[in-house]
């Protein structure tokens, strides 16, 4: 899991983390305690990075009254390199 950085809104009522709780990097949210500050109830998701999309959050910043989180598109192809060095991409050689 990652969860390696936790923001909080700016009241402390919120925190959020990237988790891959669900098996992809996503943007989760916790309530927090008011007067604990411990976490409170169980995380529920502010954006799944993997419905419908190439999509893969970069990472996040907790604003005023916004969550501001960057995307980018994950997409490949399989290259292959012959012994001699030379590189080609398989969607165009097969
Ligand atoms: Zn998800």
């Amino acid at each position: 899991m990652i969860d390696e950085r936790t923001l909080f809104s700016p009241d402390m009522t919120m925190s959020y983390s990237l988790s891959d709780r669900d098996g992809y990097t996503c943007l989760w949210a916790r309530r927090v305690d008011p007067v604990t500050k411990r976490p409170v109830g169980e995380p529920r998701p502010i954006h799944h990075s993997h419905v419908g999309s190439r999509l893969r959050i970069t990472g996040f910043a907790v604003g005023r009254d916004r969550i501001f989180f960057g995307l980018a598109e994950t997409t490949g192809n399989v290259w292959l390199a012959n012994w001699s060095g030379s590189v080609s991409d398989t969607t165009r050689s097969m």
